[in-house]
């Protein structure tokens, strides 16, 4: 099986995510993870993308993409994975399901937790004194919540178009959020 955490910054998609590992046999693969470890490890890859990730902007397509193919026999092994920020664009999108249509595979559902920008930003107020994360400051959300919505949820009606969405209301507590996910995958 093959998940698609979908969702604003800030939305608890890392989080649910996590949950998702702990109680499926599953692997998350979370771009953001992925490039913050290449930035930790000093490697060109880190030195490429640690400007542009810590303004809020999305690094290339190309990046990405790679880095995910990756990791995709690992998830296969496992059972399936969890993507987590990814896909972030629709170019993203179309190569993920190339690469996983040409493993024999496919999404089987995005579940798209849906947060108002209200809630986001208080979300966020609390994240940017304890997070430690470069990109967790208001000028920095402010770009990444602008990437979301101008990159990211054309995504929306692609997926849609698919019949793979599926909407959870983000707002309540954390168990609240896993409690309606269990339901949306409960009628696969
Ligand atoms: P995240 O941890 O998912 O919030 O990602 C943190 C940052 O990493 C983003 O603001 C982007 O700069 C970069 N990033 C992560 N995933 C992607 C992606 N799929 N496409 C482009 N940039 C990404």
């Amino acid at each position: 099986m093959n998940l698609i955490l979908f969702g604003p910054p800030a939305a608890g998609k890392g989080t649910q995510a996590k949950r998702l590992v702990e109680t499926r046999n599953m692997v998350q693969l979370s771009t953001g993870d992925m490039l913050r470890a290449a930035i930790a490890s000093g490697s060109e890859l880190g030195k490429r993308v640690e400007g542009v990730m810590q303004r809020g902007e999305l690094v290339t397509d190309e990046i990405v993409i790679a880095l995910i193919e990756d990791r995709l026999p690992e998830a296969e092994a496992a059972g399936g994975a969890i993507f987590d920020g990814f896909p972030r664009t629709v170019a993203q999108a179309r190569a993920l399901d190339t690469m996983l249509r040409g493993r024999g595979g496919g999404i089987d559902l995005v579940l798209r937790l849906k947060v108002d920008d209200e809630a986001l930003t208080r979300r966020i107020a609390g994240r940017f004194a304890e997070s430690g994360r470069p990109d967790d400051n208001p000028d920095s959300f402010r770009v990444r919540l602008d990437a979301y919505n101008a990159q990211t949820a054309p995504l929306i009606p692609y997926y849609l178009a698919a019949g793979k969405l599926v909407e959870i209301d983000g707002m309540g507590s954390v168990d609240t959020v896993a409690a309606a996910i269990d339901g949306a995958l409960a009628g696969l």
